[in-house]
């Protein structure tokens, strides 16, 4: 099994039998080989640098339902809410002066939100701050729609795949959103020119060693400049309540695979690893992780945005976030940059 990953090291490509062979027959001992590699990499391309993300959560309306996702249209008991544009110029502010040179928007499916509404947000925060990049988070929107946005300033897209198998995204999603489409968007999104980022949840319901040997094939066909991956986290509110989590292990093994597949690509330690595990952060930055999204949206709507159950980072005491992050990326012997972050392809 050695083999397979001294193969993936030096061709950054395996065959589907043979990334499922790695993951299926994955052990302690193996894991570790991966992930010294994994971590090798990560330093020859971006050394000991930690990149930040400002994560504002700027709506939680969503027309969709998403049988995993606790923001939903069906949960009843999720308390809706919406940022004004000040409220998100605010937030970029108290983030610019924090030392964030990249605004992720992030949202639900929000109609009240139209492509003007968009617009207006993303120049305003590119007249103010030029020298940030906006990343924008909001789901698939028609291909004018991400021009416009583009056209507007926005650099970068970050729409998770979810899953690149058909049958699985039948699974986890109502029939009024296809697969096809998703990744669609994605295509899209790369041809206008933006650095975009695709992704899966970890142990999603249904999820086979097949589905994540299609979800590694999909990236590398893609290849996008960034992947985001954290374990599935079941909602109280939602049809996958009482479904098993995605776990720490099977998460920091997928993020080595992909980092030896993709080795310049960003790469989260996502807020859902920080939460199945005290140190899940740290961990993905030792497993290959290069970059981790802060929460700066205001402390008074963190515990709304509820994805998935015990969602750190949602209390009153959670203001200081990106204090904690560099203390935290300090402990393992990485330290968060003041930059863009951008991939190492953009000059
Ligand atoms: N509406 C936007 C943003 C979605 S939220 C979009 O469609 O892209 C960002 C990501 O959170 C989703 O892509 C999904 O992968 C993840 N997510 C949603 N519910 C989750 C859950 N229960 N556990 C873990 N991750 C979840």
């Amino acid at each position: 099994m050695k083999q397979l990953i001294d193969k993936l090291y030096e061709t950054n490509n395996l065959s589907p039998e043979e990334y499922k062979e790695l993951i299926d027959n994955r052990n302690p001992e193996l894991a570790e080989y991966l992930l010294e590699k994994a971590r090798a990499v990560r330093i020859e391309n971006y050394g000991h640098d930690v990149y930040i993300r400002g994560l504002i959560e700027f709506t939680n309306h969503c027309r969709n339902d998403c049988y995993y996702c606790g923001i939903r249209k069906s949960n009843q008991n999720a308390e809706r809410y919406r940022l004004t544009k000040e409220q998100i110029l605010e937030c970029c502010s108290a983030g610019y002066d924090l030392g964030f040179r990249t605004f992720v928007l992030q949202g639900g499916e929000d109609g009240y939100f139209t492509d003007d509404k968009i617009i207006d947000i993303i120049r305003s925060i590119k007249t103010s701050y030029p020298d940030c990049a906006v990343t924008l988070s909001m789901g698939e929107k028609s291909y004018e729609g991400y021009r416009a946005f583009f056209d507007a300033g926005a650099d970068r897209y970050l729409l998770r795949h979810e899953t690149a198998d058909a049958e699985h995204y039948r699974k986890l999603h109502p029939e009024s959103l296809s697969p096809d489409n998703r990744k669609q968007c994605l295509y899209n999104l790369k041809n206008i020119g933006y650095q975009v980022g695709c992704g899966f949840m970890v142990g999603s319901p249904f999820q086979t060693t097949e589905c994540l040997v299609q979800d590694l094939l999909f990236i590398k066909e893609l290849n996008p400049h960034m992947v985001g991956i954290g374990p599935f986290i079941p909602h109280h509110g939602t049809p996958f309540a009482n479904k098993k989590a995605g776990t720490l292990e099977l998460t920091l093994f997928l993020l080595g695979i992909i980092r030896l597949m993709l080795p310049d690509v960003l790469l989260p330690a996502t807020t859902a690893l920080g939460t199945i595990h005290p140190k899940g952060r740290e961990l993905g930055i030792l497993a290959g992780a290069n970059v981790v999204m802060p929460n700066l949206s205001p402390v008074n709507v963190r515990h709304k945005y509820l994805l998935y159950d015990n969602k750190i980072c949602t209390g009153d005491e959670a203001a200081e976030c990106l204090c904690c992050m560099r203390n935290r990326m300090e402990s393992v012997g990485y330290h968060v940059t003041v930059s863009r972050g951008d991939h190492k392809s953009i000059l």
